[in-house]
């Protein structure tokens, strides 16, 4: 997991807070504090449940805002 307002990579210990079913899906919000800024990563979730947990269908990122969930591009050089 990599923080979305200072890109430090954390090891989250996610909460989640339940929101529950409409038509379509089940809603949930994720987040967890990022251990070096401090600052929360939320996101809404939307999603089947399965077995395994909730499949997640819709995803979208609450904030930061503007963040995506896009691999992040690499951040060490080869070649230096
Ligand atoms: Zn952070």
């Amino acid at each position: 997991m990599q923080c979305g307002h200072c890109s430090a990579d954390y090891h989250p210990q996610t909460a989640i807070r339940q929101l529950g079913q409409d038509a379509d899906l089940f809603w949930q919000v994720e987040y967890e504090p990022c251990p070096r800024c401090q600052k929360l990563n939320i996101r809404l979730v939307g999603g089947r449940t399965e077995a395994t947990g909730l499949k997640a269908h819709k995803l979208t990122v609450v904030y930061p805002k503007g963040a995506s969930r896009k691999p992040a591009p690499p951040v060490r050089s080869d070649q230096s």
